[in-house]
Parts: C-alpha cells; sequence; structure tokens
C-alpha cells in the first residue's frame, strides 16, 4: 500500500521521486494565498534531487479554495456549451476541427496571428496523438477527462463533432449533468478503462500522494492509449523568473508542481514513457506579473490582457506531456526505430 502525501512529509521524503532527504536538504519557500487575496501564506518544498516543489501544510477542508467562484467552476455547463455556441461561428470551427483531425500547423498560424486561446491548447493536445494512433493502426474512440470543472474541454469536443465517447469528472462539481456527459466523481471510483485520459490543470491539484495517483492512471489507461497531462511544470524560465509569486504555485491548490524529471521517474515507475512534450502558449507570465503588483487572480479575470507578443506567451512555465505504456513503445521501438536502422539493439 502506498504512503499518503503527508506521511511522506513527516518522513522527508520526496513524493515524487521517492529520494529521502537528509538534514536541510529541501528548500522551502514561503507562498501567499493570491487567487483571492486571502492573507494567508503556505510552505512549499523543493527536492533537491528531482526539482519537483510539494505543499507542506496542505489545508485538510479546501472548500475555501474551490467555490463558485473559482475559475473553472464559475460557471454552469449550461453555460459553458451556450458560450462555446456563441464563439464558435463557422469559420472558427473549421480552423479547429482542421486541427483536432491533425493539422496542428493550423494551430501555430493561428497563433501567429495573434488570436491564440486557451480553447486551442485543448484541441492541439489531442490533434499531437494523431501521429500515435496511425503509427498503433489503432482510432482513439474513448477519452475521460479527468478534473473536467465545469466541461470546458468535453464541450469543446462535443461541438466539434468528436464522434467518440467523452466523459469529465470532477469530484467539485455541484451535481452530475449526465446530458453533457459530466459526472461528479473521483477518479478513484472508476473501474474500467480508456483510450485517452486527459487531465487538463488537474494533476497538481490531487491531495493524494502521486504514486497513488498515477497506479490509477495506468489501470484505466487502455494498453495503447495515450495519458495527456497539460501542467504547469518547474523546469521552466517561469519558475526561476517569479520565484514565490508566480502563477504556477497557485497556493494551496496546486499540491505538488512536477519537474521534468520528476514526472519521467513517476511515469516510469507506472509502466509509462514519455512520448511527447512541449511548451504551451498560455497567459500565465501574464498572471504572474499581476501577482507581482499584488493583483489576485479573481481581480485579474476583469482586466482586458492583449499580448502580441508570443514570447511572453511560450514562455508560460505550461507544459503540455504525452505518456505510452512501456509495451506500446517497445512495440514501436522494434517496428520503427530498426525498421529505419536507427541503430537500437535488442
Ligand atoms: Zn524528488
Amino acid at each position: 500500500m502506498s504512503k499518503t502525501i503527508k506521511e511522506y512529509i513527516e518522513e522527508k521524503v520526496c513524493p515524487v521521486c521517492l529520494k529521502k532527504v537528509e538534514g536541510s536538504g529541501f528548500e522551502e519557500q514561503k507562498v501567499p494565498e493570491m487567487e483571492f487575496g486571502y492573507d494567508e501564506e503556505f510552505i512549499y518544498r523543493k527536492c533537491p534531487f528531482c526539482g519537483s516543489w510539494h505543499l507542506v501544510d496542505i489545508p485538510e477542508d479546501f472548500s475555501n479554495y474551490y467555490h463558485d467562484e473559482y475559475y473553472s467552476l464559475s460557471l454552469t455547463p449550461q453555460l459553458v456549451w451556450k458560450q462555446l455556441n456563441e464563439r464558435y461561428t463557422f469559420l472558427k470551427k473549421l480552423i479547429m476541427k482542421a486541427v483536432l483531425k491533425g493539422f496542428s500547423g493550423v494551430a501555430e498560424l493561428y497563433a501567429n496571428f495573434g488570436k491564440w486561446h486557451g480553447d486551442m491548447n485543448y484541441i492541439l493536445a489531442l490533434a499531437k496523438l494523431r501521429l500515435l494512433e496511425k503509427m498503433f493502426k489503432k482510432n482513439y474512440k474513448s477519452v475521460l477527462d479527468v478534473g473536467c470543472g465545469t466541461g470546458r474541454f468535453v464541450l469543446l469536443l462535443k461541438l466539434l463533432g468528436f464522434s467518440g465517447e467523452i466523459l469529465g469528472i470532477d469530484p467539485y462539481l455541484d451535481q452530475d449533468w449526465v446530458e453533457f456527459g459530466l459526472f461528479k466523481k473521483s477518479l478513484f471510483e472508476l473501474n474500467r478503462r480508456f483510450d485517452v485520459v486527459v487531465l487538463n490543470h488537474s494533476l497538481e491539484h490531487f491531495t493524494e500522494s502521486p504514486e497513488i495517483v498515477w497506479s490509477k492512471l495506468g489501470e484505466i489507461l487502455d494498453d495503447w492509449g495515450a495519458l495527456v497531462i497539460r501542467i504547469p511544470c518547474a523546469s521552466t524560465h517561469q519558475f526561476y523568473l517569479y520565484k514565490e509569486k508566480t502563477h504556477l504555485f497557485q497556493a494551496p491548490t496546486h499540491t505538488i508542481i512536477y519537474s521534468i524529471e520528476g514526472l519521467l521517474q513517476i511515469a516510469f515507475r507506472n509502466n509509462m514513457v514519455l512520448w511527447d512534450f512541449y511548451n504551451e502558449h498560455s497567459w500565465n507570465s501574464l498572471h504572474s506579473e499581476a501577482y507581482l503588483s499584488g493583483i489576485t487572480q479573481k481581480e485579474f479575470s476583469h482586466i482586458k490582457a492583449d499580448v502580441k507578443n508570443l514570447h511572453v506567451l511560450k514562455a508560460s512555465g505550461v507544459m503540455c506531456f504525452i505518456f505510452i505504456k512501456k509495451n506500446a513503445f517497445e512495440y514501436l521501438r522494434k517496428e520503427y526505430l530498426q525498421k529505419y536502422g536507427l541503430g537500437l539493439k535488442e
């Protein structure tokens, strides 16, 4: 049985790479709560081995932080559906559908015209899976969104005519929304498999230990499936630039901020390997600038930001990782790498 995150903390063991840290080996940082401006501080520790950060004083009750003013819970699924239908005119839908079909270059083109927005990141992650489908000679037909909030990703896929099954789960939903495929449920209540499991900015929110979470993710992912993780990442320029004022912390809701190395290690221990990763376009740098000026996330949402500089968006510290199972990777290695004489031996 895996340990709880509290046990790892008490034993001075990094909950991500599981290495014991002697003496004062952990770097500690006090991080202010900056979503709502509660005038609170939380202690985070950085592992000297893998570079991941973890929250030390995890609150017993998070209801003060996840409520209807929290950004991903602030609308109802009906309102999200209405908003999406209004936003996506014929042409916009066409662009998004092209990206979903695997023409990811369209997304870059779109970004260069300065019209990038969050929805494109959702779709771009899935576009990256088309190559895997081709290589595995398989169609991904079931998608699970873990920590779906009020369902923007699920509803967007429905709007774009995604033909497979698409479900979202989130323990913080107010109720089941069966008509939209959204369920008030935790990851640990699931007992079936999916072709694609997506975590859109939810992995860093779990209060269960990473080992327990990753073991469950491995259990519900099909042998040929893909695990898509979009997260704030500790191995990024933005993290060093803004330190405790980086929007990547979002204390105390982000309990673990994985480094790339930490992610690779925990995935490998759970029978998965990295297939692809990339830096996303995101507004995070702007939020961090706002934090420096004492502007909370809640206030920021009322400020209209207009950013033309894509480098700012690219230096966001938000990344997308795609993992596949070891056996599937082994298949690819045999089928393709040896075929093309890339020198990998048995
Ligand atoms: Zn570590």
